[in-house]
């Protein structure tokens, strides 16, 4: 099969929205931003044997490979507009080309975030999306922007996605359930809460690399640092089953979250209580941002500080540090 021919059968599905004048298939695509709204791009590369694995299922990489690059857009408040794909594939393997556009068009369809165009050759098994999206002038919700004694909230759970991710590394480590299979696998973008959360936020960020590194930007940024209740921490129930070590490894620098953690001024807590509940997305106050170095003091329940397991091991999670 050619190039032209694997286009378009695996990725040339009928492409409309708001925003979208011309998709794949000529020299460029067209999109047309709403009038004001600035433009918001990112892209994400993932390369076989080191963010997935070429065994695993691949609608399922079709998914997490959009759902990531939308969840950035999440992040700044931003809607999407379309993305591109660009895809190196050691051989033409028709059954996993199936699988993967078929998780991949599923995913853009549920947010609206057509294929605009890509480019396709032969090469070790990679893909690089680019996301691109709108956001009204000036609004888009930055890392930046934190001020002390602002709350600090993520939504929905964390640490699931990484201990099913323990579980699936170590064959000795009891399955996981379900729920926590799909929050490794299947992520879902916060774009609803994301958008909500833009004219309430003072800085926010998606948490893909673990909660202590993404709030680390947030502080860093900001030049303060954070209070963090560690009982407080939205875990999914089987994690906080766990050993203590293993909860606040999981929780704090798991990684492949995907929520949204975000500061606000202690004022807008009925807000963004209203908003996670319009979107059905649960939002959790973890802490607060406070004067200092940007470092994060964990505690427990009633501000004491909070002991580590010894042999804990806390990091946000870096590509060149292995
Ligand atoms: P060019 O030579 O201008 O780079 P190509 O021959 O690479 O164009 O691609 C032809 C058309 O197919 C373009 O519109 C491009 O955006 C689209 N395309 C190529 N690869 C992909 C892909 N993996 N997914 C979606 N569209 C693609
Ligand atoms: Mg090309």
């Amino acid at each position: 099969m050619g190039e032209f021919e694997l286009i378009a059968r695996y990725f040339s599905w009928p492409c409309a929205g708001p925003g979208i004048v011309l998709g794949t298939g000529d020299d460029c695509a067209l999109l047309r931003p709403t009038p004001g709204w600035d433009l918001a791009v990112s892209t994400d590369m993932l390369v076989a044997g080191r963010h997935f694995l070429k065994e695993g299922d691949a609608a399922a990489l079709g998914h997490k490979a959009l759902a990531v690059n939308l969840s950035d857009l999440a992040a700044m408040g931003a809607r999407p507009l379309g993305f591109t794909l660009a895809l190196a594939l050691p051989a033409v393997d028709e059954p996993w080309l199936e699988r993967f556009s078929g998780g991949l068009r599923r995913c853009a369809e549920a947010y609206g975030c057509p294929l605009v165009g890509g480019d396709t050759t032969r090469g070790p098994l990679t893909l690089s999306l680019t996301v691109l999206g709108e956001v009204p002038a000036g609004e888009g919700v930055r890392r930046q922007g934190a001020r002390a004694g602002d709350d600090i909230w993520v939504s929905g759970t964390i640490g699931g996605a990484a201990l099913a991710l323990r579980a699936r590394l170590d064959p000795s480590r009891p399955p996981v359930p379900s729920e926590l299979e799909r929050a490794l696998d299947r992520p879902e973008p916060r774009l609803a809460l994301g958008a909500l959360l833009r004219p309430i936020a003072h800085a926010m960020i998606d948490v893909s690399d673990g909660l202590f590194g993404d709030l680390g930007h947030i502080l860093a940024a900001a030049r303060a640092g954070a209070r963090i209740v560690v009982p407080d921490l939205p875990v999914p129930p089987a994690l906080k089953a766990e050993d203590p070590q293993v909860l606040v490894e999981c929780a704090l620098s798991g990684g492949d979250d995907y929520e949204l953690c975000f500061t606000a001024a202690p004022g807008a807590r009925a807000q963004i209580v209203a908003a996670g509940r319009a979107c059905a997305t649960p939002v959790t106050r973890i802490g607060a941002v406070v004067e200092g170095p940007a470092a994060v003091a964990l505690v427990d329940a009633v501000g004491n500080p909070f002991a580590l397991p010894s042999g804990t091991r806390l990091s946000g999670y870096d590509h060149f540090s292995a």
